[in-house]
């Protein structure tokens, strides 16, 4: 696995715990409003961290943080995250694992092993619509195999859609809503420009903060929670 980024302590990314998380490098996707280009584009890629300063952190916080998120980039393109996971379980942290969904065989493996606590996927667009947010479309099928077992998986899960207006329609936000039918926990996450993979998209805004809080209140007509974030 490539580390480009560790954050040592965080209050707010694994819902009611304290976390490490740790931000693999390279990604399938180029997400236009994706806010770590550091992470996605070879040629902006920064010093990588070696395993070993991540797991001699993580053994001075034994006791002392609940739990490690592994993001990215994204995490199911690196064929050892299952045995990193089992390694971070074995010294007694709950994981939550961030995915794009594309990968299902290995959130499945991890499911099965029961080596995560919390899997959160980002459900982009409609799945036949990803084209819209990064130039090429994904297999509609393993988003869809991916949002199946993480609901049936018997775990805590999330998932959430970053919305820039000009891509994201509300019946685009309708039609994810009833993709995912039944969900626990879905987030609208308000894009706010920052360095970006598409720079041209600095310049697109979101949904207002009224739009999106009315938005989540009809959706909560298909999941059990909406929220906005
Ligand atoms: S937003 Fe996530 S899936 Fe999209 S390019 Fe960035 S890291 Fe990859």
């Amino acid at each position: 696995m490539v580390i480009g980024g560790l954050q040592k302590f965080s209050l707010v990314d694994y819902p009611g715990k304290t976390c490490a998380i740790i931000f693999t490098r390279g990604c399938n996707f180029r997400c236009r409003y994706c806010h770590n280009p550091e992470l996605v584009i070879p040629e902006q890629y920064t010093l990588e961290i070696p395993l070993k300063v991540v797991f001699d952190f993580l053994e001075t916080r034994r006791g002392k943080l609940d739990a490690v998120e592994i993001t990215g980039g994204e995490p199911t393109q690196h064929a050892d995250l299952i045995g990193v996971i089992s390694q971070i379980k074995d010294m007694g942290f709950l994981v939550k694992l961030d995915s794009n969904g594309s990968r299902p065989e290995v959130l499945k493996t991890a499911i099965d092993q029961k080596l995560v606590d919390y899997l959160a996927m980002d459900v982009k667009a409609p799945l036949k619509d990803y084209v819209k947010i990064m130039g090429w479309q994904v297999p509609a099928e393993k988003l869809q195999q991916s949002i199946s077992l993480i609901m049936n998986s018997g775990i805590d899960y999330e998932f959430r859609t970053t919305i820039v207006k000009s891509l994201t329609s509300k019946d685009d936000l309708r039609e994810i809503a009833k993709t995912i039918k039944g969900a626990k926990r879905y987030f609208l996450q308000k894009f706010i420009p920052a360095k970006l993979v598409d720079s041209s998209c600095n310049n697109e805004v979101s949904y207002s903060d009224r739009e999106l809080q009315e938005l989540a209140q009809e959706l909560m007509r298909y999941v059990v929670f909406c929220g906005v974030r």
